[in-house]
């Protein structure tokens, strides 16, 4: 889907793609800069011919026979994000989670077993825990940083190994090409969880990934106003992904296609500014004599910062943060609550700033997490980072207040 760039012979830069990807679907040959918000259950066919000619469902990737598996919408969106992933074809799912759970249920089966990367997003150990362990598929949770000693883990019935990095909590990084070589040479299926980079800055299946997995609800939406789930792959791994979310009954409607569209339109600028300010104030932060520890890829500390700089091409705006041991909860909790731009809640990858506490330790199984209590996550908005800077200030002086006060 991404060769109308190819085919051009010289391929554009990033930015002009994203303007221009994904708008040549054209149903009244007409010339409006964005794709109809085209809704449809039912389509109606000229003849029988033609209506035969889609009894394959959605198995031809611009055809749509109904309404179920989208519109000219959806085509215009599927077409933008395979260009920006290289992939061939993208599937779109309702959210995030239906993503992952795509990504996990094309690949095992009763019987099976799964490699799962530690840091993965909570609700995706729960659909391991949850639905897959019930079904009979058994999953080993690995340290990130094993890499190429997932080896030793690997059984006859394995058949995918789970990747997410970097962690959108701990912000691990993980050696992927390590763990693409061992999956190709035992015949494993890979997947990985890309939301924290998006594909402007992290490209999955150019490092051999079979499936590239992001939930469009963070910086493609933008606005925290959509909910939206994509699965980029190539070739029969498009088959298999795209037989399996047939059977699952996956439908996105027309008007989140439409949003997430929009937000594509934006996506770099979006991020550049994220990436520029989040940065700013991580910098500060770890300068903070409250803070022990910043947990930032781009971070030249950050102690898999060999990773990102060898595969990233630049962070967006979500990091971590560890404060120093022996504050009272009530202290960070006034600090948490007090925030006048910080917003406490879930999700990010919205214009705003957001924070929430990270319990990691709850989060893993294979690996530990020595600061209990004190890790929260920080998502750094499109407001200016000065004004960021003084909000977290003033934290700092309710958690070092309430802390006195405690003694
Ligand atoms: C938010 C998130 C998801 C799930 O996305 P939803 O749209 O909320 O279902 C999956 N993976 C990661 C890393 C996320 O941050």
């Amino acid at each position: 889907m991404a060769e109308q760039t190819r085919s051009t012979g010289r391929t554009a830069a990033r930015a002009t793609r994203l303007a221009h990807q994904g708008r040549d679907v054209r149903i009244y040959g007409g010339k409006t800069v964005n794709p109809p918000v085209s809704r449809a259950s039912t389509i109606l066919f000229d003849d029988l011919a033609s209506l035969r000619a889609g009894a394959t469902g959605h198995s031809k990737p611009d055809f749509v026979q109904y309404g179920r598996f989208g519109t000219e919408t959806h085509i215009a969106l599927r077409r933008a994000w395979s260009d920006l992933e290289g992939s061939d074809d993208t599937l779109l799912l309702p959210c995030g989670l239906a993503a992952n759970v795509l990504a996990l249920l094309a690949f095992v089966e009763s019987g099976d077993h799964l490699l799962m990367i530690d840091n993965v997003y909570a609700p995706t150990r729960g659909v391991c825990d949850g639905l897959l362990r019930p079904l009979g598929v058994e999953t080993t949770y690995f340290d990130p940083q094993i890499g190429a000693a997932i080896e030793e883990l690997i059984r006859p019935n394995s058949k995918l190994i789970y990747l997410e990095t970097p962690g959108s909590h701990s912000f691990d990084l993980c050696d992927v090409p390590a763990y693409v070589e061992v999956a190709r040479r035992h015949g494993l299926k890979t997947a990985l969880d890309n939301t924290w980079a998006t594909p402007l800055f992290y490209r999955p299946l150019e490092q051999g990934i079979d499936v590239s997995i992001q939930a469009g609800t963070k910086y493609l939406g933008g606005h925290s106003d959509v909910m939206l789930g994509l699965v980029a792959a190539n070739g029969e791994t498009v088959q298999q992904l795209r037989s399996k979310s047939d059977l699952l009954g996956y439908s996105v409607a027309a008007d989140d296609a439409y949003l997430a569209l929009r937000g594509f339109r934006t996506l770099e600028v979006r991020l550049r500014r994220h990436e520029a300010s989040a940065l700013q104030v991580a910098r500060w932060l770890r300068e903070r004599p409250e803070v022990e520890r910043v947990l930032h890829p781009a971070l030249p500390d950050h102690p898999r910062h060999d990773l990102f700089a060898r595969d990233f091409d630049g962070a967006s705006g979500l990091f971590g943060l560890v404060l120093k041991p022996g504050f009272p909860a009530a202290a960070i909790e006034a600090m948490v609550d007090g925030f006048t731009y910080f917003g406490l809640g879930y999700s990010w990858g919205g214009y705003e700033s957001l924070i929430v506490p990270s319990p990691i330790e709850k989060m893993r199984t294979a690996t530990g997490w020595e600061a209990v209590d004190r890790t929260l996550r920080i998502h750094i908005g499109l407001e200016d980072p000065s004004d960021l800077i003084d909000d977290l200030a003033s934290g700092f002086k309710r958690l070092s207040a309430t802390a006195q006060a405690a003694e």
